[in-house]
């Protein structure tokens, strides 16, 4: 639209698909692989609202030890063939270790590469050098970099040189919320008046990711979720990507249930995102 820069060189290609400080990009998902139907009615409502990309978990970092940890590697298969399906090209998944990288290549390649892997690293890894330096080192998979929550803005993109400077440069960077009591209700302070600000510092494309920084399906007296003024304001500023949750039925997921929004929401979710665009 109205903005000067738009000849700025940026990002990079994967998958047939431009990653860069103009695209925009919705992955909405699952934000943990429970059950595979879930998975495909996820898939499948991607797929009638014409979108190529997802988040799925399979390996979650969770605070209590407790609490359902992903299933791993033995998921990849089937939620890879699901992609294949439906025609979702590009999936972005954690990885809290480098072995992970491995399942995820393995899985890839017996399933016949049906879908390509962006590779999460999140945000209480941001500062887990030797996994930074492993995803720096291939260059197979572009990285997702969420911004650390209790650390500055400099210190999370220090983060993301370490990526660059092992010889990966296909880094997106997830602004994700801050850790603080002060924005309470929601889950975490929401940081999106950054996406500007990174834009401006690098040259990466800017992810936000409006679930896990409100972390509630709380409405404003206008009806409309928090969550979703929260992502126009995200995209109005300039974030190229959008990394949200969904989920078929909230009250059985076994991660984050409360801030997943519900598959009727997906079509006006997307016409919102499209409202913010034009006003950017
Ligand atoms: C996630 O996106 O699934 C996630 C755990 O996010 P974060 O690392 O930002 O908490």
């Amino acid at each position: 639209g109205r903005h000067k820069d738009q000849q700025r060189r940026t990002g990079f290609q994967y998958q047939g698909l431009t990653f860069d400080q103009h695209s925009l990009h919705v992955f909405a998902g699952l934000c943990a692989v429970d059950t595979p139907k879930h998975v495909e009615e996820m898939m499948r409502a991607l797929k009638d609202q014409g979108l190529e990309c997802t988040r799925m978990g399979a390996y979650k970092p969770r605070t209590n030890p407790y609490a359902f940890q992903g299933h791993g590697a033995d998921c990849l298969p089937w939620v890879f063939e699901l992609a294949g399906k439906y025609g979702i090209k590009v999936i972005a998944m954690e990885v809290t270790r480098e072995a992970h990288v491995e399942e995820i290549d393995n899985a890839l390649e017996k399933a016949g590469r049906p879908c390509g892997v962006i590779l999460q690293i999140g945000t209480r890894n941001t500062q887990n050098f030797e996994l930074l330096k492993a995803i720096g080192r291939q260059q197979t998979y572009p990285a997702l970099l969420k911004r650390g929550f209790g650390i500055t803005l400099n210190e999370s993109l220090n983060a993301a040189e370490y990526l660059a400077s092992e010889g990966n440069e296909n880094v997106i960077f997830c602004l994700r919320g801050m850790k603080s009591d002060f924005g309470a209700p929601h889950r975490n302070l929401v940081d999106f008046a950054q996406v500007p600000t990174v834009r401006r510092l690098t040259r990466m494309p800017v992810c936000i990711d409006p679930s896990h920084s409100v972390g509630s399906r709380e409405r404003a007296p206008d009806g409309v979720l928090e969550l979703v003024h929260a992502t126009a304001q995200g995209v109005a500023s300039g974030a190229n990507m959008i990394l949200v949750d969904f989920h078929p039925n909230p009250k059985t997921a076994l991660v984050d249930g409360p801030q997943a929004m519900l598959m009727s929401e997906l079509e006006p979710f997307l016409k919102d995102v499209e409202i913010a665009r034009d006003a950017y």
